[in-house]
């Protein structure tokens, strides 16, 4: 059976952090679906659609990544394509206790869904989405932070 690993996220905007985790991760899995969560409670800097667009043009040369939107649970979008991976990052302490958080109700709702978590490059350790629209929003220079695909 095929090994499809999820990556959600808001990705509000993709960073160097996200995209190195996907490419590690694309080498442990058959496929990684990067797949943009619809969540209506949260406010974006960017669209759903200028999001999905950054994200196909960060990963169109690798071929065991594709992009994806979800609009339900992460663990129904999980069983409709059958993946039976969650992948995701963990840069700091903060981060695991969230991510333990969110993956044990996933594992509880799923039982069969395996939470895959890759550890930050200390050099993308302090990156985030949040630093990247701070740093747009006063008209700074956020290439250092971004991948290369989307520089300005
Ligand atoms: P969410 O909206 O679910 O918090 P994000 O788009 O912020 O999603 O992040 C998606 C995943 O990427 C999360 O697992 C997050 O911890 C991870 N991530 C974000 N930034 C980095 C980074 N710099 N290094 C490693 N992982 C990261």
């Amino acid at each position: 059976m095929k090994k499809i690993a999820v990556f959600p996220g808001s990705f509000d905007p993709i960073t160097i952090g996200h995209e190195s985790i996907v490419k590690r991760g694309a080498k442990l899995f058959d496929e990684i679906i990067v797949a943009v969560g619809d969540n209506s409670t949260k406010q974006c800097m960017y669209s759903m659609e200028e999001r999905y667009a950054q994200l196909e043009e960060v990963f169109k040369d690798t071929p065991n990544v594709r992009i994806d939107r979800y609009k339900s649970l992460t663990v129904e979008y999980c069983r409709k394509v059958n993946a039976r991976y969650i992948l995701r990052g963990l840069r700091t302490a903060a981060d695991f206790e969230y991510e333990r958080t969110i993956g044990v109700l996933n594992m509880t709702m799923e039982s069969s869904l395996e939470i895959v978590f890759l550890i930050s490059l200390p050099e993308y350790s302090a990156v985030s989405s949040t630093i990247v629209r701070e740093i747009i929003k006063f008209g700074g220079n956020a290439n250092p932070f971004l991948p290369k695909a989307l520089h300005k």
